[in-house]
């Protein structure tokens, strides 16, 4: 009942009579979050340290980020799961409690934040020495936290910034960014400073993250030409992923990222799934195409259940496996027993395998020979440092692999001459921005019944 009052006071106050007020909204907040804690303190502050919660501290941190720059230093206890079971939980919250009386104490123009499992950070609108904060601290934690019959000693890494956060995804992420940043200060046993380009990471891996959860990445389309059949005859389905703020994320920024968080295996079949509803909507034989190419990364194809599950979403949306060709990288390679398994079962229904990217990494033909390629990409570097010759080998390569019946496929065909030279060295099928950018699915479809029709290269 009091705290309504003063609220219900105060805001008249200010509504009334701001320009007679010293105090601005910044120490408001500040005020109000210490005297809801002392209310209310299950709350705000953190049952086991009695330091502010890191929940409560987010408007906290936003109003602070709004005034300008701030400084934020982040404690981390090390090995913090092991100390809680070596000292027991009792004992750690006891220390966990002392190292919060004592960054008060000795800090006192930082708000001090619990944001669990051993972690503290200090937040203040003030410029500090970080390493005369990290000297204190240090200094400190030589000695024990809790000196009882097993004194507890603990040792910490640390990271700061210093700053102002651009966006308000920056706010959010801040508690989880300073995390990473403390595992990494452990790993690497020094102090980590946490900079903007940083936080641009963690805001765009979560922008990638929540794509792939909220199945928001779409399908464009890339024709392929067949110099036999003299037609475009099918197309490569590429990924892309636009954000109403960062725009269109490149495919190898978020491939890679979905890679490294395990994520790819639900991207990939997401993809597929979205090439599977579009042939459902629109057979082949009525685009007059051969096969839609798939990308499949190295680590999707690690799966022992990769073409398994594949082929359950191309049963699903009644589309026959026999439709698609897919394109692994080198990479895959090393996981031959899985990756032979999945092959098998793909080529068992009629699919074809393709090798892509071919030329980039160290190329070994005799170990690419013992899969079942039906097709090798030459990467565009490959085809480029032929025309810019700093490169002769392309004309013995393809050469090479014709010999045992492989064919090839070049991509990154920028022009006539291009096209026209590779035609005659052979290559089966050409890719390249001279037929066409890939193509959102309405434009491709447009692109098969205008342009396609008169493609035609020199040769012919
Ligand atoms: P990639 O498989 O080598 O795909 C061909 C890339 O070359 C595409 O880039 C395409 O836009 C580009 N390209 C095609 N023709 C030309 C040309 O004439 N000139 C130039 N400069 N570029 C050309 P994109 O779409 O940016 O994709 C980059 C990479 O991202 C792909 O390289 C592929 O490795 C990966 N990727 C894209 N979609 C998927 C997917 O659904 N799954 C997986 N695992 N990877 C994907
Ligand atoms: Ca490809
Ligand atoms: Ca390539």
């Amino acid at each position: 009942m009091g705290a309504w009052l003063v609220l219900c006071v105060g805001y008249v106050v200010r509504m009334y009579a701001s320009p007679y007020l010293v105090m601005n909204s910044f120490y408001m907040l500040a005020i109000l979050i210490q005297y809801f804690a002392f209310q209310n303190p299950d709350i705000f502050l953190d049952r086991k340290t009695g330091a502010l919660s890191h929940l409560t501290a987010t408007p906290y941190l936003q109003e602070l980020n709004e005034r300008g720059p701030f400084s934020a230093f982040a404690i981390g206890i090390n090995d913090y799961m092991e100390s809680c079971s070596l000292y027991g939980e009792r004992q750690m919250t006891k220390g966990l409690r002392a190292i919060t009386r004592y960054l008060r104490n000795t800090f006192p123009d930082y708000q001090v934040i619990y944001a669990t499992v051993g972690r503290f950070i200090l937040l203040s609108t003030k410029e500090h020495s970080f390493s005369d904060v990290r000297a204190q601290i240090s200094a400190r934690m030589q000695a024990p936290w809790v000196d009882t019959h097993a004194p507890l000693y603990l040792t910490a890494s640390y990271a700061m910034f210093q700053g102002q956060l651009k966006r308000r995804e920056g706010i959010d992420l801040f508690f989880d960014y300073s995390a990473t940043a403390l595992h990494r200060a452990e790993e690497q046993h020094d102090v980590i400073v946490m900079e903007q380009s940083l936080f641009d990471q963690a805001r765009l891996n979560t922008t990638v993250w929540r794509a792939i959860e909220t199945n928001a990445v779409e399908i464009y389309f890339q024709p392929l030409y067949g110099t036999q059949q003299r037609r475009i005859i099918g197309a490569e389905v590429l990924a892309r992923l636009h954000d109403d703020e960062l725009g269109f994320i490149r495919p190898d920024i978020f491939i890679t990222i979905a890679e490294r968080s395990g994520s790819i295996t639900q991207l990939g079949e997401q993809v597929f799934e979205k090439a599977c509803l579009f042939l459902a909507e629109h057979p082949l034989r009525e685009l007059g195409l051969e096969r839609l190419n798939l990308n499949l990364s190295p680590i999707q194809c690690r799966d022992s259940h990769m073409a398994e599950h594949l082929c359950c979403i191309a049963q699903r949306h009644k589309v026959p496996i026999h439709s698609f060709r897919f394109e692994i990288t080198e990479s895959a390679l090393s996981y031959e027993q899985r990756l032979q398994q999945n092959m098998d079962m793909l080529i068992a229904q009629g699919a074809v395998i393709s090798l892509d990217d071919f030329g980039t990494g160290y190329s070994n033909l005799m170990r690419v020979l013992k899969f079942p390629f039906e097709d090798v990409k030459l990467d565009m570097s490959f085809v480029r440092a032929y025309f810019d010759q700093t490169n002769k080998l392309l004309p013995a390569i393809i050469e090479g692999f014709q010999s045992f019946g492989v064919q090839i496929t070049a991509e990154g065909i920028e022009n006539k001459q291009m096209a026209d030279t590779l035609t005659i060295f052979g290559c089966r099928i050409l890719q390249g921005f001279y037929f066409a950018k890939p193509l959102p699915m309405d434009e491709f479809l447009h692109y098969l019944k205008t342009t396609a029709p008169t493609v035609r290269t020199d040769t012919d």
